[in-house]
């Protein structure tokens, strides 16, 4: 069965039309899918039946499944979904007053070999499709339906690296943003990279595309290549030179993520280095600190250490601590395994 979840209009169109049906009714079905939540085809409404019978012989609408899920004593909900081919993947569901956050996976695994982060230590399966993106939010807002008059954020965080699956994201983007689909405002999707710098004007050409958040996790070159190896490949110098000329929105800032490991980049000397590297950047700083597992052999920095760090950096840009959410429940920033 082919999907219908994350097929854009026109492709939607050529479905249609090729069945002998007007070109209206491929509105109709992204209307079902993306604001009638249809999960069937049989829910889409005002189809004529037999277009209804046609379309579900060869198509469903393809929604990742539930296998399991955690939820922390913060609220904070882990989903473990079924893909269509057996892979799974992870979504977290962050509710906070006022406000929900997502936070989505881009790819099954990850390629990347960051050394502190657990999604690292699975590889790489593949990359997901736009559905497979979107199909996370439709799930994530259906298990939690007070959610809908709240105040929605995507965040790109999960598994992967959404940079080197571009394609997908872009177009996940778009049902996203689309009026006539999920309608959610670009302003509240960000993706966060851990700095593909080919990709980084790519992504500054496409007109519609998610907030930027960049992982930067040292302050020196050879920290960054001992703790995300990619560093070798992409310079950290080079990835500030992308930054740079990144064409931010008007309402645009960038966004700096940085993991503090006890003993090994958290030190005054790195934070004051970090204000040198960012000091021409229009930025904020949002510092995490490590989130520990199994088999992963950094230290968690003592809450003191992280204020002060803080300190040094307030003085040039905002700069936030992030709160761990979901800890308990391996749901937090680099916890996302698939543990089960
Ligand atoms: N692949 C992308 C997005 C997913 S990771 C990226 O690397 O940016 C999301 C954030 O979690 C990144 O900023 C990453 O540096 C951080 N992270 C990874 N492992 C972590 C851990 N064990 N503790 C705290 N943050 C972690
Ligand atoms: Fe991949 Fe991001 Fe984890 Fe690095 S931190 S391994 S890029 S998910």
């Amino acid at each position: 069965m082919q999907s219908l979840l994350g097929l854009d209009e026109s492709e939607l169109v050529q479905i249609v039309t090729g069945r002998g049906e007007p070109a209206y009714r491929a509105r109709q079905i992204y209307g079902g899918i993306y604001q009638g939540r249809a999960e069937t085809v049989e829910q889409i409404r005002g189809l004529p039946g037999s277009l209804h019978r046609g379309l579900g012989e060869e198509f469903e609408i393809g929604l990742p499944a539930i296998e399991r899920e955690f939820r922390s004593a913060d609220a904070t909900v882990r989903y473990l979904l079924r893909l269509a081919d057996g892979q799974t993947i992870e979504t977290v569901w962050m509710p906070e007053p006022g406000r929900d956050t997502i936070c989505l996976s881009t790819q099954a695994g990850c390629p990347v070999d960051c050394k502190f982060c657990f999604t690292a230590l699975l590889g790489l399966a593949r990359n997901l499709t736009a559905g497979e993106i979107v199909g996370q939010v439709l799930v994530a807002i259906r298990e939690n339906r007070s959610a809908e008059e709240r105040r929605l954020n995507i965040v790109m965080m999960g598994m992967g690296e959404p940079l080197l699956n571009l394609p997908a994201v872009i177009k996940a983007t778009r049902l996203l943003t689309d009026p006539a689909g999920m309608a959610l405002s670009p302003r509240r999707i960000t993706l966060s990279t851990s700095g593909i710098t080919s990709k980084i004007a790519e992504l500054g050409c496409e007109p519609v595309r998610p907030k930027l958040a960049v992982s930067l996790n040292a302050s020196t070159e050879e920290t960054r290549e001992r703790l995300m190896p990619i560093t070798k490949k992409y310079k950290l110098a080079g990835l500030l030179a992308a930054c740079r000329i990144y064409p931010l929105r008007p309402w645009e800032k960038l966004t700096f993520e940085y993991v503090l490991l006890g003993g090994v980049n958290d030190s005054d000397e790195d934070a004051r280095r970090v204000a040198r590297l960012l000091a021409d950047l229009d930025c904020k700083v949002n510092l995490i600190a490590f989130n520990p597992g199994p088999g992963i052999d950094f230290r968690t920095p003592e809450p003191e250490r992280v204020l002060a760090f803080q300190r040094i950096l307030k003085r040039s840009f905002p700069c936030f601590i992030r709160r761990p959410r979901g800890r308990d429940i391996m749901a937090a920033c680099g916890q996302l395994k698939r543990t089960s």
